[in-house]
């Protein structure tokens, strides 16, 4: 039998290639925590926490302390029996769900090298590839526009506009950007909680003749009932994305007729196992969801991709990360963008490789 014998810590830094501004604040490097597991039989799994302090209140030094109290309770554990590890994982510690997915990408990834099958597969294998979207941060309106073109011209069938710190501003961004990318592209936007209930159905009032595809968390988190509201008021869907974190909140807005939509994110959710219980609640409310992130690096881009290709109801996602940053060198192969489709390589696991000689030394190495 397979078990867990040792759990190794590395930080990886990358700077974006410019600021990326969404209504929340405004990033220019990822610091992603990297989680290596061993197994007793030589096989390693890797996983990424992507720490994002204005949505998930967690730090890298944060996310590091999660992991240092779960990791003793893991060793001796098969690793093919996730849902026990998760159990594990939930009674060492409350929330913390970035470092929960670190661990649940990293022993997904040595479960699909035990059994020598790619994740999508072993997950449900549903498609073989999926849309992206392309993200274009706030800035002034003819910037977006221009950025829009770019993406579009790189051959993205979707543009997701950032929204949300001044309506009349953000009307005109839509306007601008629709008039220049032509009415076939779609275009879905998120303002991440920037507007009020009133400010939100009067902008969307104005928006419908620009044929949005969707709203994303126009209202804060916590205002499910805000959320329903708006959706009673326009024809724009409406999409839950900082309301819903875990399977709970996915009932909740279920339950409260609030959303058409919701967007799953690993970092969220506490990982895969967790992400798939999400959409299984909304399956059973014949409701679709999109698979987005936080600013990731590599690991996590690609686990969310497999979990995105093997799900039925999982329609679109918003893994784009990689438009943004500098390549990683520390991280090879793994999921590809092309003409706006997610790409993944048919190898076990993520289909990864990590270049330890780049990556340096582990911060923290746990034994039993
Ligand atoms: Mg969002």
């Amino acid at each position: 039998m397979n078990k867990i014998s040792r759990l190794e810590i590395y930080q990886n830094n990358i700077r974006l290639l410019e600021p990326f501004t969404i209504s929340l604040g405004t990033v220019d490097t990822i610091t992603a925590i990297l989680v290596r597991v061993h197994d007793s039989e030589g096989n390693t799994g890797w996983g990424e926490a992507s720490p994002t302090p204005f949505v998930l209140g967690d730090t890298p030094g944060s996310v590091t302390s999660a992991i240092e109290l779960i990791a003793p309770m893991l060793f001796g554990e098969d690793p093919t029996r996730i849902e026990r590890i998760h159990m594990l994982m939930d009674a060492a510690i409350y929330g913390n769900t970035s470092a929960k997915a670190a661990i649940d990408i990293a022993i997904h990834d040595l479960v699909g090298k035990i059994c020598g099958q790619p994740l999508g597969r072993l997950l449900g294998g549903c498609k073989d590839k999926i849309e992206t979207d392309a993200s274009i941060g706030i800035k002034d309106p003819e910037g977006m526009a221009e950025e829009a073109a770019k993406r579009v011209k790189e051959g993205f069938k979707v543009i997701k506009v950032k929204v949300g710190i001044d309506p009349q501003e953000d009307l005109r961004r839509i306007e601008v950007i629709r008039k220049r990318i032509g009415e076939e592209v779609r275009i879905r936007i998120d303002a991440n909680q920037g507007w009020t209930t009133r400010q939100t159905i009067d902008v969307l009032t104005k928006m419908e003749q620009y044929n949005i595809e969707l709203v994303e968390q126009p209202v804060k988190g916590h205002d499910i009932s805000g959320l329903g509201f708006v959706r009673r008021s326009t024809s724009i869907p409406v999409m839950a994305d900082e309301s819903v974190h875990g399977p709970g909140d996915a009932l909740h807005v279920v339950k409260s007729d609030a959303v058409d939509y919701i967007n799953i994110k690993l970092m969220k959710s506490g990982g895969i196992r967790k992400a798939l219980k999400i959409a299984a609640i909304a399956e059973a409310a014949d409701m679709e969801c999109l698979v987005g992130q936080m600013v990731e690096m590599n690991i996590a881009t690609t686990a969310a991709a497999h979990f995105a290709t093997a799900v039925g109801n999982i329609y679109s996602t918003d893994l784009d990360s990689s438009l943004f940053r500098e390549d990683d060198p520390v991280v090879e192969g793994g999921v590809r963008i092309e003409g706006g489709y997610l790409i993944l390589a048919h190898e076990p696991g993520l289909g990864i490789n990590v270049n330890e000689k780049l990556l340096g030394k582990p911060t923290r190495v746990y034994t039993p």
